[in-house]
């Protein structure tokens, strides 16, 4: 099924190098806005930058109409190409912010034509709909001054990131109908958009985004790169196939001898899909001669057992034996 809003980003990947980086972010947060929380829950606004910004880029053979930084307020910056596309389009629900790039590290960039680059700021807005998204902390309400979602307090024994939802679920009624959108009732610096924005890029040939659905699975957002939105094929897959298509648990057991890190990599993620089914087929391996491959049975056991997968306690205590040296001897 077509997915009615996704989630943009740059498309950086360190083995291509293709496109720049932007390795580091030098700004001043936004000094007009002189409340940094809110005065009845007390947590604190999502920053933005305003004014000066400047970026240093590394790696890269040509500009790309999106550049993905380090910056968790900044997450990506778009060319002046980009910027107006969306403006011609009527798509106006951001605020931008021309950036500096302050060096250039590839030798090839550095004597090419060079665009001009913004940050956004979306200002249009959907919510998260805290029924249908699978929060593992209990929602207690919405605060009334900011009217984000409250949540009980995160429990000791939940790393911080646990919490957070395998699954994103707007709330389509809550859609301001804007193009260029971030959740309201949550804090975080995703920026969503619609199709037409994805349309747009497809036909103006906007290089390096990235546009995954915004209710895509966490481990599949990882792996995948997202929908082919320049490819030949239209319309393209909305959500990648699953890790384990093709092969049985079994089949996949047997991949993780592999010493290739491609095939090796692929089997570790399907067996992570793969989940109850693949217990029967990681257990043998326990005991297998290979140390490699007795510890990734062991962490693949360990983990389904965080995934609140049952594991019996005799088997995750054989798994905890096999990853034990390895932690001591840090
Ligand atoms: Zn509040």
């Amino acid at each position: 099924m077509k997915p009615t809003f996704f989630r943009v980003r740059d498309d950086h990947n360190y083995s291509q190098r293709r496109f720049p980086w932007g390795h580091a972010v030098y700004g001043t947060l936004d000094a007009e806005i002189p409340q940094r929380a809110c005065s009845a829950c007390g947590r604190g606004f999502r920053t933005r930058y305003a004014g000066r910004l400047s970026v240093c880029t590394e790696y890269g053979r040509e500009w790309s109409d999106v550049i993905g930084t380090s910056g968790n307020t900044v997450g990506f910056l778009i060319s002046e190409r980009v910027l107006s596309g969306l403006r011609d389009a009527g798509i106006d629900s951001f605020e931008y912010f021309e950036v500096e790039i302050a060096e250039v590290r590839s030798q090839r960039l550095r004597v090419l034509p060079q665009p001009r680059y913004y940050y956004i700021s979306p200002t249009g807005r959907i919510d998260i709909d805290p029924v249908r998204t699978e929060f593992k902390l209990r929602v207690l309400g919405t605060c009334g001054e900011c009217a984000r979602l409250l949540f009980e307090s995160i429990p000791p024994e939940l790393s911080p990131d646990r919490w957070i939802p395998d699954r994103w679920i707007p709330k389509l009624d809550t859609w301001d109908g804007s193009h260029l959108l971030q959740f309201g009732n949550i804090s975080g610096s995703d920026v969503l958009c619609t199709e037409r924005v994805l349309l747009l890029a497809r036909e103006h040939r906007w290089t390096n985004f990235r546009f995954q659905p915004v209710d895509i699975s966490r481990r599949d957002s990882i792996r995948w790169r997202g929908i082919d939105y320049l490819g030949k094929k239209w319309p393209p897959d909305w959500y990648p196939a699953p890790a384990s298509q093709g092969k049985n648990a079994a089949e996949w057991a047997t991949q993780l001898r592999s010493r290739d890190p491609e095939l090796h990599w692929a089997a570790i993620e399907a067996l992570q899909e793969l989940r109850e089914e693949a217990i029967p087929a990681l257990v043998p391996l326990l005991d297998a001669d290979d140390e490699r491959l007795r510890l990734d049975s062991a962490r693949l056991l360990l983990y389904y057992e965080v995934e609140q997968i049952e594991v019996a306690e005799s088997i995750l205590d054989r798994c905890r034996a096999v990853v034990a040296p390895l932690s001591q001897a840090k």
